[in-house]
């Protein structure tokens, strides 16, 4: 987008640059669209609630297992006993307290689909996301939340922890994995190998292809194994090291990429998702649900002074966490990295996190575009502002050579004129002299004469001395004519100027036989000229008019002055002469023009850029009778026009 600014208007042009904002804006709202229009979550096509319900007999079921409950529980490493597991006193309470005999089953994920299915299981506990995938395929519906207690903490989500020892430079970022050894403490605190799985995945690292896995059984053994370089990180389940290995052994550990959860008191290198759920199997009824249920929540109270070993943990169960998050969270999402802890996540929250995350990028381009408009627009503004400034110096720098260049041609068009009235000079000089040789010449015979009176030689003396006076006035005349001046403008009368030319002009005058006629306007406003200039321009109009008149019968002449308009004087000399032809007329004040054979053809040039100079117009016509006039326009200013209306 390009900004123009002029006097009172800016416009606006769009460039290709236009187009390059146009794609990054349709780019976001493409992502926005695509993010708000995603299926919230389309339900596998073999969702079987529907089907299981109407192919299989409910009551069946309900007698059959009546008084045996099978609770199936995720375990990678097959088991048969519930001794020393998480799950003990869970059963130990719900086998004390019920009229019915809970059965625990470890199996793996596969294993624990094939049950579901199958119908063999009433109860399920796996990890969450393993339970999301179970809820959909099976309609499990989740009761309970599993809990750990931390000090005063009760926390019902899990993370996972990547620990190297704090020696190992290689390893400061969860990418430093690649072709790694990692061991998994996979005890009985069962690891969630789905999570496990996507958290590596997320970082570029898949097992088996550039990372190597090996489940820990034993976490005391984790450590030493580190220390061994068995293992180059060790993972496991959040806060479980911590609360496993002496200070000393934490201290010689560093946690990768260490973020703290929500609620979690401790930092763990993933996102946290909930913890484990209990869950029933679609057919199940409210009744057995809400007795183990109720079971298992009171479980806490009751047995809080217990004390329990590492290898049974401190597990409780809570009310069930919001596993939909999760859902949204793992389908919706390839990096489950990016998003924020799964219990606050929610699907109102995604989007405005990417509606608020569009609008800022949108602002930020918006801008960047009009910093940089604004800058290049600036940038514009400086450059024409310095060219600007450059072209004035330059013509400034022309126009006072211009002025320069034209005193100098002014002087030697004076001394051309001068040269060409030297005889003219002579002759007007030459007056005065002999009047002073006469008085002189009276006053010495006189005294020869023995005639000594005093008051007739006074007299003839006073005569002499005025004529000297008329040859010194020449004189001066002449050296002011010919002084070489630089453009010094005064106010002056115009009518002054013509007499003083006209003066000076009396002898070529009456040599050449040419009467002149003045029709000067009385009162005229002073005029802001440089008299020598204006003079030299009078002077030569006043030459060429008595040469174009040179073979006429009774030659005249006539310069008159006028107020032309409120604003102008105007000064024509008018001959008799033979005017001047259309074709010539075009050409007369190109330099160098000239019809005569010892003419230079420069006065009308130099006259007329006098006059520019002035403010004024020189033009040339011929008379409707005879001959022709040059007009000269000279401008009243403003501060004469003003004295003017104050008289
Ligand atoms: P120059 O007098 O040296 O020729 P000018 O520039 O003064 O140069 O005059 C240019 C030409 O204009 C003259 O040669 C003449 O042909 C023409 N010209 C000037 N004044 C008159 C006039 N009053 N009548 C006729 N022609 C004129």
């Amino acid at each position: 987008m390009t900004v123009t600014l002029t006097r009172n208007r800016v416009f606006i042009s769009f460039t290709p640059f236009l187009e390059l904002k146009t794609l990054i804006l349709f780019l976001f709202l493409f992502i926005f669209s695509s993010i708000v229009t995603q299926p919230i979550y389309a339900a596998p096509e073999n969702s079987t609630l529907e089907n299981i319900t109407s192919t299989t007999d409910e009551n069946q079921y309900l007698t059959s297992k009546k008084h045996n409950i099978t609770i199936g529980i995720l375990s990678q490493t097959p088991r048969d006993s519930i001794k020393n597991t998480p799950w003990q006193f869970s059963f130990d309470r719900l086998n004390t307290q019920s009229k019915y005999h809970f059965t625990p089953l470890f199996l793996n994920s596969e294993e624990l689909a094939d049950a579901l299915m199958n119908d063999e299981l009433d109860f399920v506990i796996c990890d969450a996301i393993n339970y999301l995938m179970l809820e959909k395929q099976y309609g499990l519906l989740s009761l309970l939340t599993r809990t750990e207690q931390y000090s005063d903490h009760y926390v019902t989500s899990e993370g996972l922890s990547v620990h190297t020892l704090s020696t190992n430079p290689d390893i400061t970022r969860l990418q430093d994995l690649k072709d790694k050894n990692i061991g998994v403490i996979d005890d009985k605190s069962s690891v969630s190998w789905l999570f496990l799985e996507k958290f590596l995945f997320n970082h570029g690292l898949i097992a088996g292809t550039n990372i190597k896995i090996s489940p820990i059984h034993d976490i005391n053994e984790a450590f030493s194994l580190l220390q061994s370089n068995t293992y180059d990180v060790i993972i496991s389940k959040s806060g479980i090291l911590a609360k496993h290995l002496s200070q000393d052994e934490i201290n010689a550990l560093r946690l990768i990429n260490p973020r703290r959860g929500w609620q979690a008191p401790f930092l763990h290198s993933s996102v946290l998702i909930p913890e484990w759920p209990l869950s029933k199997a679609w057919f199940i009824d409210n009744k057995l649900a809400s007795q183990v249920v109720s079971l298992l929540l009171n479980q806490h109270n009751n047995e809080s002074n217990n004390s329990h070993s590492y290898f049974s943990p401190q597990y409780y169960w809570d009310i069930a966490q919001n596993y939909n998050a999760l859902n949204e969270l793992f389908f919706f999402s390839n990096n489950i990295e990016d998003a924020t802890d799964v219990e606050q996540s929610s699907i109102s929250q995604k989007i405005q996190y990417w509606v608020s995350f569009i609008i800022i990028c949108f602002l930020v381009i918006i801008l960047i575009l009009y910093l940089r408009s604004s800058r290049d627009l600036n940038n514009k503004l400086t450059l024409s502002k310095e060219s600007l400034e450059q072209e004035i110096k330059e013509r400034q720098h022309a126009q006072e050579q211009a002025l320069t260049h034209q005193a100098e041609l002014a002087h030697v068009a004076r001394l051309s004129t001068m040269g060409e009235m030297a005889s003219g000079l002579a002759h007007e000089l030459n007056q005065p002299l002999s009047a002073i040789h006469t008085y002189v010449q009276g006053c010495i015979r006189r005294i020869n004469m023995g005639n000594t009176d005093l008051d007739a030689i006074v007299n003839a003396l006073k005569l002499t001395a005025q004529q000297a006076d008329r040859a010194g006035g020449i004189i001066r005349r002449l050296r002011s004519f010919v002084r070489k001046g630089e453009s010094h403008k005064t106010y002056s009368e115009i009518n002054q100027i013509v007499h003083e030319v006209t003066g000076f002009l009396e002898t070529q005058l009456k040599n050449k036989q040419v009467e002149l006629k003045l029709e000067l306007e009385e009162e005229l406003p002073p005029v802001l000229v440089d008299i020598i200039q204006i003079e030299q321009v009078l002077i030569n109009l006043l030459k060429n008019g008595i040469e174009s008149m040179s073979n006429i019968d009774k030659p005249v002449i006539i310069v008159s002055t006028r107020r032309s308009s409120h604003k102008m004087i105007k000064l024509c000399v008018i001959d008799s002469g033979h005017g001047i032809s259309e074709d010539k007329l075009k050409r007369i004040f190109n330099p160098f023009f000239t019809t005569k054979t010892s003419g230079m053809g420069m006065g009308l040039s130099i006259s007329s850029s006098i006059i520019e100079a002035h403010d004024g117009k020189l033009y040339a016509e011929n008379n409707t009778e005879q001959g022709a006039r040059f007009c000269l326009t000279l401008p009243i200013t403003e501060e004469q026009l003003g004295n003017n209306k104050n008289e």
